[in-house]
Formats: C-alpha cells, structure tokens, sequence
C-alpha cells in the first residue's frame, strides 16, 4: 500500500467515524436500513452532504425549478482545497443541522436523493496511485453510534448494496466529474491556483447547468466554438448531454484538452470587437466633452 494515496476528502462522510480499513465491491457488511427502525431518519438530522453535479440535476428536476434557483434555496458553497476549487453541500434547515428534504415520513425527495444518501454507511472512497493519474474505487464502512442499522440481521455485498441503492446510475454518471476534481487538486501545485475566471467558468459548468446553457446559447460562446446545430439543439434540451459536454470545456478551458472545436478567426474577431468597442467608447467620451 506504500504507493497508494488514500484520498479521504472523496468520501462524502468527511466528518463521520470511517473505519480504518478499506474494502473492494466483494465485501460483505451487515446493514439495513427500514422504516421501522428506532433510528428512523437519525442520519438525516445531521447532514454533512456534498453533492455532484448529476445530484443537482436530479434534485432540481424533481423540485421542477432552475439549478441556480436549486443552489441558493438549498445549498451553499465550500472550497475543496486551497486551490480554491469550489463544491457544493446541501444547505441544513435554517439554524439547525436537519436536512431541508426531512420529513416524518423520511425523504421527501427519495427517489432522487443525492449520491452520498444513498452510499450511507458505505463510503466512497478514491485511491490514486503514485504513477497515476486516475482514481480506483474502494469502500469503508461509516460506523456511528446513532445508526442502529450495522445491528440488523442482514449480510449484504457492497456490490449488492450499490445496486440496491441505484448507484450504478450515480456513479457512472458522476464517474467524470470526480475524475476532473482529482485532477484539479492533484495537479494543483503544478499549475497553481486557477484564476478567479477559472474558478467561476469551472462552478457555472458543473453546478449551475441551466446558467451554463445560457453560456453555450451566448453570441460570445457560438462565435468562438464550432457546433454542429443539432448538437447545439442537444445541448439545449438534454441536461444530461449538457453535463458531459461541460466536462469537457471545463478540461479544455483548464487543463487545454482542446476536444471543442473553435471557429479558425475567432481570437481575431474577438480582437476586433475589443478594438471597436474601445473606440465606441472613445468616441463617446469626446462626444461628451
Ligand atoms: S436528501 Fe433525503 S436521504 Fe438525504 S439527508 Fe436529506 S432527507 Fe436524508
Ligand atoms: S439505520 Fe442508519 S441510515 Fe437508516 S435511518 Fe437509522 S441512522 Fe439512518
């Protein structure tokens, strides 16, 4: 294990007791969670949930509204690293620690509950070798006492529990944003902190989707890149589509994996524009005095 850098941060329990050891999908633990448990919806009373960029998608959905109106009626902003890289948690109810989908009843929003919900006790973890630059998945049991399901009578594969849980969806699903996020913090000292602009195109990209639609649908964005008008039609409908083609600015905005094609004289028009504004304005300026 000496070259393998456990990457903790990656689970989504990263202030709950994980136990000290790490597992493969064959692994068997004894859990389970039911509506008749005397801990019924303890775990949801005190929630520490980052989400990914297709839990966003999901929840907004469901809640019919836009991601932006979705991340600020439900979540707020936290910053993975010093590299400023920012994520985004589920915001608790007002002054307490209970998650706002709680309800007597359980999750209001069950079927589309976030990714880290439905791992619960089991977390994700990353493992990155040192000649890597990709992640492995591993597991680790959370254990906390309020949790009475490690006492049910049911042995369960991860691999079984990840069904169970529609994982499979989520993770594939999220598999590329949690690759960019590796990326982004491993080769952080190499390239150092990412300009504000940066750091503002990567958020809009991965969270905001609907905000990021109307990026792609600007005068700015269409005279720069290439699109094909059907795939620019599949962008504007399809968030899934959205959210993978949004990988890929990030990457080509960020790292120069240049997979978008740009129109040949778009750095030139863009000169352009810049020099006639500045003389628009010039102009205005003598116009005025
Ligand atoms: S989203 Fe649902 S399952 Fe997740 S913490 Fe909130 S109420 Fe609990
Ligand atoms: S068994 Fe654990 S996961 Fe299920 S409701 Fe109780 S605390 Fe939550």
């Amino acid at each position: 294990m000496a070259d393998v850098d456990i990457d903790i941060e990656e689970s989504p329990f990263q202030a709950s007791p994980v136990t000290p050891a790490t597992f493969d999908e064959d692994h068997v633990i004894k859990f389970r969670c039911h509506k008749g448990i005397e801990c019924f919806n303890a775990c949801c009373k005190s929630i520490d949930i980052m989400l990914t960029p297709y839990d966003i998608v999901r929840l907004k959905n469901r809640l019919g509204m836009s991601s932006s109106e979705f991340l600020r009626q439900y979540t707020f902003p936290f910053e993975f690293d010093k590299n400023s890289i920012a994520g985004v948690k589920l915001e608790p109810v007002e002054g307490t620690t209970q998650c706002q989908f709680m309800t007597e009843e359980g999750c209001s929003v069950y079927e589309d509950r976030p990714t880290a919900c439905r791992y619960y006790p089991v977390g994700l973890l990353s493992l990155r070798r040192a000649d890597e630059n990709f992640d492995r998945a591993s597991y680790a049991l959370v254990e906390e006492d309020h949790c009475k399901g490690h006492l049910e009578d049911r042995e369960i594969s991860i691999k079984d529990y990840r069904k169970e849980q529609g994982l499979e969806e989520y993770d594939e699903n999220g598999r590329a944003w949690r690759r960019l996020v590796l990326k982004m913090k491993s080769s952080g000292p190499a390239i150092g902190k990412p300009s504000l602009q940066s750091r503002q195109l990567f958020f809009m990209a991965s969270y905001d989707l609907d905000r990021f639609r109307e990026f792609v649908r600007s005068e700015g964005f269409q005279n720069t890149f290439k699109l094909e008008p059907d795939e620019l039609e599949t962008l504007y409908q399809d968030d899934l589509a959205l959210m993978k083609f949004a990988d890929r600015f990030i990457r080509q905005v960020m790292f120069g994996e240049e997979t978008i094609e740009r129109h040949p004289d778009a750095f030139e028009k863009h000169v352009r524009r810049r020099e006639e504004a500045r003389k628009l304005r010039e102009q205005a300026g003598d116009d005025s005095e």
